[in-house]
């Protein structure tokens, strides 16, 4: 059984740490002088105020460490939809002289590219900025999830003012060519905004490789609290602010920043960069016993690319079962997995990153997301493993007897 970040026990074994991942100890334990002894405002002068500037500095530095940038070009936030917002709206408004004023290069036509598999962090703030006359340009993907750079190239306008693509898919793991897609983006002179949120601690992450303008990441997806988030910004690149109030984060992000919380940031991004080599061979490895499931059980299918991926996701369809009735069977017998993004969960639509890869709604609803973290191990995933292959089995008799109408849909052998 996994445990808890908190030292509590958790009694499930928890597969669903793209949703989120539990605070680690040393995290927690960074942060709690930040609540009752250091609790200082940063902007305050006094020796209070300097110590919580002091642990905002030294958060800054390791956040820039872990994607090898400078400190001055990390701006904190508050989750990542935040920083997606920022980088967005920040520089998408200003192009169409909206309602957020910036000027800058306005001539009043605005036009954005993206990819049909981004999150609705992404694609819902572009939903909102087309009110305000932006444009967006939906480039396709494959049957594996993945942006051809060549898509990108052909939808480029001379009014296009950003590029927007995520690093890796957080449903199906899936991971994007950003550094292609950035040297074309340069090429262009048009800024590139990577969403790094689920890549950032589960894949080596250099920006002064990949050459993106803004690159966006969350705190509760590395072992870090939720409510805090970052943006990288190449230096020579500004974004509008898209708060109004005091100067805080060099202008970019007014209010007082959550202290504690972006202290456990910067300590879940150390932990990140010392373990990272360790826990990518030790996802690779645990993935690799889930994936028996495609070779042992008939009709299962690994929706995501093998190999171009986070090494800790693997999204399974499982012919012919709902994929609501397998996990919430697997919930009852301990172990937590996800329909799909966490977000999108409640709306109970097929996943849309499903549906561009060309999944019908069927194999769409028949699908699970599994994402192993720091706490599972091998034997865990082997008894995840017996678990699934039995309950496919046992759906399938059921769903097969329904059909010819034996089982009503109260029938108890669903949830045995
Ligand atoms: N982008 C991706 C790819 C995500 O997976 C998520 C969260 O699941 C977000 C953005 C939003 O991050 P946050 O929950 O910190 O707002």
């Amino acid at each position: 059984m996994s445990k808890g970040g908190n030292g509590d026990r958790c009694e499930c074994i928890y597969l669903d740490h793209n949703a989120t991942t539990p605070v680690a100890p040393e995290v927690l334990q960074e942060m709690l002088p930040y609540f009752s002894q250091r609790f200082g405002n940063p902007s305050s002068v006094h020796a209070i105020g300097r110590q919580a500037k002091a642990g905002l500095r030294e958060a800054r530095a390791r956040v820039a460490a872990l994607i090898n940038a400078s400190p001055e070009e990390i701006i904190f936030t508050g989750c990542g939809t935040e920083s997606i917002n920022l980088a967005l709206k920040g520089t998408l408004l200003p192009a169409v002289g909206g309602a957020l004023g910036g000027g800058g290069f306005s001539n009043g036509r605005s036009h954005a590219i993206t990819s049909a598999v981004e999150h609705h962090a992404t694609s819902h703030t572009l939903d909102y900025l087309s009110s305000f006359g932006v444009e967006t340009t939906y480039v396709p993907v494959d049957r594996y999830g993945m942006v051809d750079p060549d898509e990108v190239r052909k939808a480029i306008r001379p009014e296009t003012k950003l590029i927007s693509i995520m690093h890796a898919n957080n449903e199906v793991g899936t991971l994007q060519p950003v550094e292609e897609i950035a040297t074309l983006a340069g090429e262009y002179g048009i800024p590139f905004h990577v969403d790094g949120v689920q890549a950032l601690g589960k894949i080596p992450v250099d920006l002064c490789r990949l050459g993106c303008t803004f690159y966006s990441m969350s705190a509760h997806k590395v072992y870090g609290p939720k409510g805090v988030g970052a943006l990288f910004i190449r230096k020579g690149s500004r974004p509008t602010s898209i708060l109004q109030g005091g100067s805080q984060e060099d202008g970019l992000r007014a209010g007082t920043e959550n202290v504690p919380g972006i202290v456990g940031f910067g300590k879940a991004c150390e932990l990140a960069r010392e373990g990272l080599t360790r826990e990518v061979e030790k996802y690779w490895r645990l993935r690799s016993i889930l994936l028996r499931l495609v070779e042992e059980v008939d009709a299962v299918r690994l929706n995501g690319h093998r190999e171009h991926t986070l090494p800790n996701s693997a999204s399974l369809a499982f012919a012919h079962v709902d994929g609501m009735t397998l996990m919430l069977n697997l919930s009852l017998r301990g172990i937590c997995v996800s329909t799909g993004s966490a977000c999108s969960v409640r709306s109970l639509k097929p996943s849309h990153v499903l549906l561009a890869m060309g999944l019908n709604e069927e194999a769409a609803y028949s699908s699970l997301r599994f994402s192993v973290g720091r706490s599972n191990t091998e034997g865990e995933m082997e008894r995840v493993v017996e678990e699934v292959k039995r309950l496919v089995l046992k759906l399938r008799l059921v769903s097969e007897a329904r059909s010819v109408g034996v089982c009503g849909p109260d029938c108890p052998c669903y949830f045995r």
